[in-house]
């Protein structure tokens, strides 16, 4: 028996419309460095349909891939909001990604015309030559603009195009299952490969966002996304928070610990999201100098994962409450949340809320064994975290005339989607992630986890940041090297981490090779980036100390 309820397709043009009527009067706020950029939703909803008449009249039609170099600001929302609306594809581009990668992306894209911040110029502009699809260029924002004289492109001005075009846009009625959005992985491995979201799943992991067991936005919230939109969405942060009505703080360029202080100061946000590493930018400026962040009552902490003591940092020195979320590009990026169970208080609510936390109905998890065999849920079996669900990816984008892509890393059989992150379950459902497949250390018959040997080193009051990486040993075939960046005037030495390190781990998991490090190099999203620590230690590039052993 069929249903008898109507078949409404689920489309970002839906969230636009709902936003800036229903909730016209919140705003999206941009931070200029000295004070904020106030645009009321309505305003945003106008000019959302301004941007689709301008880029249907450079060509931008239904299905073409259309790319943004932006940071975090109201004319980015307002592409987040057009392009997928009037059936383009918004392909939001990472700034931070090496040259090479980045033009590699927008050729395998085939981006005809991209969105860029005027202060992305100096970047955007040596890549031209090697960007032939490129027929327009939209600039947006402050910036000079006479590096691009002489350019190939077509170079517009975003206001200029936006201005005296219709504010009212007759959205078409897309098949939900269409591609919404683009979003490359960073590739760490291989060639970036294409997540195309569609405007079934951007709706679902909306509406997702919003709910209770994940971060419950309201017209009363202002939301901070410090996490970059060019990175899974902002996490779903911008859609979410249109529905919502949440207002939403946009931080532009200014991402270091000192103007995020001042800015939540200023327009007092009470939820933010980013990495580890900004948060603990953050904690430092706020634990160095006085200021009034009382606003924040929700930090929302991943990408990587978080050490304990940055979390009981936040709450027990500033009163913000530290929420730890695991995800990734591939599942939009929305997968489990930690907020712990009913009537767990003290030590025990702890040890809930620092795990990577519980999925939601739609996002399907299992382990999988060494053996590819289904592991129980006991809180102790250790396997390989596969997913599946309505806003996880199936595939990856094959490029204007390829097939969608599965590689059998990345998919089972079955069609669930491979994590590489490895872990366990609990009867009730909280995951605990001891590590990626490709950092955990095979030390002998045993593996040692390098995030949980890092959380303990971070603790230690004399430690601003460690890594743990696995390299190769003769006896065992690989064990741990710890890498560490001392808090400022710090002293501590090898011998005391390492006694420290003793009282709280297992004596054969205890590096004995270890290096000061100035600092933790970092990816193109803020995270550890593991692979150059590894190659800097075979190239003989780190002051090793080796004892103990
Ligand atoms: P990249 O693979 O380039 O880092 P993603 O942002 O998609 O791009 O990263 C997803 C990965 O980040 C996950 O597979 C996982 O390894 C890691 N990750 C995300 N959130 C957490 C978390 N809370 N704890 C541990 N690891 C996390």
């Amino acid at each position: 028996m069929l249903s008898t309820m109507q078949d409404v397709p689920l489309t970002v043009s839906r969230i636009l419309t709902h936003g800036s009527t229903v909730h016209g009067e919140s705003e999206v706020i941009t931070w200029t460095g000295a004070d904020p950029h106030r645009r009321t939703f309505a305003e945003v909803g106008r000019r959302a349909a301004q941007l689709a008449h301008a880029l249907a009249g450079l060509g931008v039609g239904e299905g073409s891939p259309t790319g943004t170099l932006m940071w975090n600001n109201a004319e980015h929302l307002e592409a987040y909001l057009a392009i997928p609306s009037m059936g383009a594809v918004l392909h939001t581009l990472n700034l931070r990604l090496p040259a090479e990668q980045l033009t590699w992306i927008v050729n395998h894209a085939d981006d005809r015309v991209l969105l860029v911040n005027g202060t992305l110029l100096p970047l955007l502009a040596p890549l031209l030559p090697r960007l032939p699809t490129l027929e327009h260029i939209v600039v947006a924002g402050p910036g000079d603009r006479s590096v691009l004289d002489g350019a190939r492109p077509e170079v517009h001005d975003y206001e200029e195009l936006l201005a005296g075009q219709p504010e009212r846009y007759d959205w078409p009625e897309l098949d939900e299952r269409a591609a919404a959005a683009l979003c490359y992985t960073s590739g760490t491995t291989g060639d970036p490969k294409g997540v195309v979201y569609s405007h079934r799943s951007v709706y679902l992991h909306s509406l997702q966002v919003n709910t209770a067991e994940a971060f419950a936005l309201s017209p009363r919230d202002i939301a901070l996304p410090v996490v970059p939109m060019f990175h899974v969405n902002a996490w779903g942060l911008p859609h979410a928070a249109f529905m919502a009505g949440a207002s939403l703080l946009m931080p532009d360029r200014f991402l270091q610990p000192a103007p995020l202080a001042e800015m939540i100061e200023t327009v007092r946000p009470t939820i933010g999201a980013a990495v580890p590493t900004i948060w603990q930018g953050l904690l430092g400026e706020l634990d160095a100098t006085r200021r009034d962040v009382a606003c924040l009552e929700t930090v929302i902490i991943g990408g990587s994962a978080c050490p304990p003591v940055l979390m009981r940092g936040f709450e027990e020195r500033h009163g913000i409450r530290v929420v730890h979320a695991w995800g990734m590009t591939e599942t939009s990026p929305l997968g489990s949340v930690a907020h712990p169970p009913a009537g767990a208080t003290g030590d025990e609510e702890w040890a809930y809320r620092t795990t990577q936390g519980r999925f939601p109905a739609s996002v399907e998890p299992r382990l999988i064994g060494p053996g590819g065999e289904t592991l129980p849920w006991d809180g102790e079996s250790a396997g390989e975290l596969e997913v599946r669900g309505p806003w996880i990816a199936g595939g990856y984008y094959g490029g204007a005339d390829g097939e969608v892509q599965r590689p059998d890393d990345k998919f089972s059989p079955d069609g669930w989607l491979r994590t590489g992150d490895v872990g366990t379950i609990t009867p009730n459902g909280f995951l605990t992630l001891t590590d990626r497949a490709k950092d955990v250390i095979k030390s002998g018959g045993e593996w040692i986890s390098s995030v949980e040997l890092e959380n303990h080193l971070m603790a230690h009051p004399g430690v601003a940041e460690a890594a743990v990486v696995a390299v190769p040993d003769d006896k065992w075939g690989e064990r741990p090297l710890a890498t560490v960046v001392l808090a400022e005037g710090a002293t501590a030495g090898y011998e005391e981490l390492k006694a420290f390190l003793g009282e709280r781990i297992a004596r054969w998991q205890l590096p004995e090779r270890w290096a000061l490090i100035p600092s933790v190099p970092k990816t193109s999203v803020g995270k550890f980036d593991k692979k150059v620590l590894r190659r800097q230690y075979a190239d003989g590039e780190l002051d090793v100390t080796r004892f103990g052993a």
